[in-house]
């Protein structure tokens, strides 16, 4: 398929689903860029999707079924799938057996496997990893709407007044609607309030950063709906006719006093009035949340408090206001349409509903219909743990890593008597479990559509073919249920078939009683599915609805179409905090990195910005606790631990930190966050607390530090206290750390370089036994092959510098330099990558600024370029023109 014609299609990464046009390479690369057309990013991408073309090598892909490690015909391994399934639920029970999936996988994947599971199987034993990232939101909607309905648009974000984000710092993992969000204020001078406890990237811009105590939300905004009633700010009219229980919501609102909700939120008094007054005088609010408000065991009450502000306004569903929840991944809401979750029905059916179970198995004309729900996430992996679950389908996902009580997922999965596993990856920490792998066509090679935050429906479409045995998710399953005597009900021509399906079943027996209506796709040819565009929810059949909201004259989904206030209550987490485990640590994504980094660390210029895993910490608790700056700390929580690199910053608040969820044990020693988690969950939704974990924080005793950089991968020796590994352009780099050193350090340096050595190589050596200084480098032919730098103290070299020399012919005149990993005085040093899309360093943003008297992003941007792609480093870019300004005298 190598051309010149461009794709349409979306980005697999985050829920704000921007279109992209590709175009693959003969080089196996692909041209990308964002789709001028599409209506969720008219052409903006982010730093992530903009290297999407540098991520489809097929280096470490899964390109045949395997057994036991063997690679085997597809015949063999569904035959081995389905037969265990079989065999499983013919001894133990449909129940027995369970499909874990993924926000990752498509739509017409996530049909299949529901109905396959609900509707012939006969359990509800399918849940999804968008449990982990937006179950709460789903759960609020329907306690509040009787429907999981986001009412608003992406348009709202240009026609609101005031944006409040709460729990999400859209500049780094929304960050397309971040930069719509930067130029509507630039537009109409939207005001911008961040409800945080971290002073994230986003806060460049906000007017007012909240730096709330973690877990206060609910306190918040129940104080604030306190506020707009006594202040007369609520709107009667749209209670009395749309709602009902505002009497006893607000009952349990007004026993919290402002004083209280100050104390409470950790903040003072006037910042929690100034955020109260500005809400409540403005009209055109539009409240986004996301993670931060989602993972929390009082995750729903915070989604409903929320929403419960919006409905006693009556701001909601109208031109630039109401509550948002914005989905982390591609398609979790495109998984929520289909049922993929364990206590739903497909096309927002509920299980629980005698007469939903009836519509669904009718329209399947299925053998039975699962009548109660299955195990949520957590749940699942104790069934798996304790044997309830004999038989475990992991598809799309890397539970080993993303769950809580990470080391004991694995050690229930690797219980497991089986366990099949779909992935694009062959080396993942679960792949390393599976009895079966089932090799999946990954991003540019599969076909069908996913739904983003606001309800709106994108193909994703392939525009290379598929390599070796890789076959799609949805093929996968049909094959399974056909090998479970299923075939006449799984019988589909391709992703099209699949898509009518759905669309007919949203319509069938719905006028409008339920809110998901696409029927207007029910007869949709192969020709008009592939040339489809997006389009948002609902789509009945017969109308030409352009309404692109929901609620704002009521009519919700409820059986008197009223909204319900729900009584939220706030309960403090302090208490989980012991003298033991004194720090409270947060996680969540970085700008360039994608969930276990499986796609995203295939790319140097995505590693380039952050290289490795790291713990931020408040500057008087790092002194408190003895962490020198880049030095490396160990974190320990009742269930695991953590080796990260320490990073002190006033944007964390005292006694939080905040680590990221990506790194996975094929990147780093010891970083799988979720070790540390405990599976504590909301209990109306079942979404895990990953926003408060109770930890202990000290110093890691390191012996020595290094950095290397080789062109072959780095032999990493077991008993190596740490590493992290990160791709280099012309080859690989690696922190390293140990508790003891080597005694001989040209053999560890000669050990560790091995995979790539030649004996005609020219060595390079330096030590200073008085600083503990050592410097190794290689070179052939001239041209750098690796280098090591040690140090007892955290490696001071200039690691982009150094990484670039990789393959480089270094002069005789230049071989100290290299040995002391500067670059000399007349060669300029980018220090580390801030705009990945140009590979501009912070050296250089500084040199602009100081030299050139750069002042704003736009001048940096027509100086070096950065920030002028993308655009995810602008607020990057401020933050250093803040530190580099100086002030104003008088
Ligand atoms: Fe992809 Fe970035 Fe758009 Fe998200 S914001 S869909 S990661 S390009």
């Amino acid at each position: 398929m190598v051309g010149n014609r461009w794709t349409a299609t979306t980005c697999p990464y985050c829920g704000v689903g921007c279109g992209v046009l590709a175009r693959a390479n003969a080089d196996g690369t692909a041209d990308v860029k964002g789709d001028p057309d599409h209506p969720a990013n008219f052409g903006r991408l982010c730093s992530k999707g903009s290297a999407l073309g540098e991520t489809m090598s097929l280096h470490d892909r899964l390109l045949s079924p395997l057994i036991a490690g063997e690679p085997v015909s597809w015949e063999s391994a569904l035959d081995k799938v389905a037969g265990t399934f079989r065999e499983t639920i013919a001894t133990y029970g449909p129940d027995s057996v369970a499909l874990y999936v993924s926000g990752q996988i498509l739509t017409e994947d996530y049909y299949v496997a529901n109905k396959l599971m609900k509707g012939y199987i006969g359990t509800a034993n399918i849940d999804t990893n968008s449990r982990l990232c937006m179950a709460s939101s789903v759960a609020g909607h329907k306690r509040a709407f009787g429907s999981d309905t986001v009412p608003g648009a992406y348009q709202d974000l240009e026609l609101a007044d005031l944006v409040v984000l709460v729990g999400s710092n859209l500049a780094w993992c929304h960050p397309v609607l971040y930069q719509r969000l930067v130029a509507a204020r630039k537009e109409r001078g939207t005001k911008i309030v961040v409800i945080d406890p971290r002073r994230t990237a986003t806060c460049e811009i906000a007017d007012l950063h909240l730096a709330i105590a973690p877990g206060s939300d609910v306190a918040l905004f129940n104080g604030l709906l306190s506020h707009l009633t006594a202040t007369g700010r609520i709107s009667p009219r749209y209670i009395d006719r749309h709602t009902t229980g505002f009497g006893a919501a607000i009952k349990s609102c007004n026993a919290l006093s402002l004083d209280r909700v100050a104390e409470i939120c950790g903040l003072d008094k006037s910042v929690i009035s100034a955020f109260l007054e500005l809400f409540a005088a403005t009209e055109r609010t539009l409240t986004i949340y996301s993670q931060g408000v989602n993972q929390s065991t009082s995750g729903t009450d915070k989604v409903n408090a929320i929403i419960n502000c919006h409905l006693a306004t009556g701001r909601i569903g109208k031109p630039g206001m109401g509550p948002f929840s914005v989905t982390g991944q591609p398609n979790a809401m495109g998984g929520r349409e289909v049922g993929g979750l364990a206590n739903m029905l497909a096309a927002h059916t509920e299980l629980a509903n005698p007469d939903h179970r009836r519509i669904v198995q009718t329209f399947w004309n299925s053998p039975r219909i699962a009548d109660a729900p299955g195990h949520k996430a957590v749940d699942l992996f104790d069934a798996v743990a304790d044997g309830r679950i004999k038989a475990l389908w992991i598809m799309a996902t890397n539970p080993v890593d993303s769950l809580p009580e990470a080391d004991r997922v694995r050690d229930a999965i690797a219980s497991c008597p089986f366990v099949a596993v779909s992935d694009v990856t062959r080396h993942t920490d679960t792949t390393a479990l599976a009895n079966v792998l089932l090799p999946a066509a990954a991003w540019g090679e599969k076909d069908g559509t996913v739904t983003n935050s606001e309800r709106r429906i994108s193909r994703q479409r392939a525009f290379v073919g598929l390599p070796g045995q890789a076959r799609p998710d949805w093929w996968q399953i049909c094959e399974v249920a056909r090998r479970l005597g299923y075939a006449d009900a799984f019988g589909y021509a391709g992703p099209h078939e699949i898509f009518a399906e759905y669309a007919a079943l949203t319509g069938t027996e719905n006028s409008a009683t339920r809110d998901l209506d696409i029927s207007a796709f029910e007869d949709i040819s192969e020709e008009a599915y592939d040339s489809l565009q997006p389009f948002q929810w609902p789509q009945p059949k017969n109308t030409s609805r352009t309404e692109s909201r929901f609620f704002a004259e009521g009519g919700f989904f409820t059986a008197d179409r009223r909204a319900r206030f729900v009584e939220t209550r706030y309960q403090s987490p302090a208490s989980r905090i012991s003298p033991k485990y004194p720090f409270v640590m947060n996680t969540g994504r970085i700008r360039d990195q994608w969930h276990t980094m499986t796609r995203t660390a295939k790319t140097p210029r995505l590693m380039s910005h952050i290289a490795e895993p790291f713990l931020e910490i408040h500057p008087d608790d790092a002194a408190a606790a003895g962490l020198g700056s880049a030095s490396l700390c160990e974190v320990r929580s009742p269930h695991g631990r953590a080796v990260l690199r320490v990073t002190i910053t006033p944007a964390q608040r005292r006694g939080n930190v905040f680590a990221p969820i990506h790194w996975t044990a094929q990147y780093a020693s010891e970083a799988r966050i979720d070790v540390l988690i405990a599976s504590r969950t909301d209990l109306v939704s079942g979404q895990p607390e990953s926003k408060f974990t109770p930890v202990a924080v000290r110093p890691y005793d390191a012996a020595w530090y290094g950095f290397a950089i080789s062109s072959e991968p780095a032999a990493l020796r077991d008993g190596l206290a740490y590493f992290a590994k990160a791709p280099a352009k012309a080859g690989h780099r690696v922190e390293l750390a140990g508790s003891a050193s080597p005694l001989d350090w040209d053999a560890f340096a000669n050990e560790l370089f091995a995979p790539g050595n030649n004996e005609n190589d020219e060595v390079l050596t330096y030590r200073d036994a008085r600083t503990g200084h050592y410097r190794y480098a290689r070179l052939r032919d001239g041209r750098l092959e690796s280098a090591l730098f040690v140090s007892r103290q955290p490696v001071v070299v200039s690691r982009t510098w150094a990484a670039g020399q990789l393959g480089q012919r270094i002069n005789p005149g230049d071989r100290l330099r290299l040995l002391a990993g500067r670059p000399g005085g007349n060669v300029p040093d980018k220090g580390p990558i801030v705009c990945a899309c140009f590979e501009v360093g912070a050296n250089e943003i500084a040199t602009a600024i100081a030299r050139q008297g750069c002042v704003s992003v736009e001048a940096i941007g027509a100086c070096v370029k950065a920030g002028t792609n993308c655009g995810s480093c602008r607020s990057e870019i401020a933050r250093i023109i803040d530190a580099h300004s100086v002030p104003k005298a008088g």
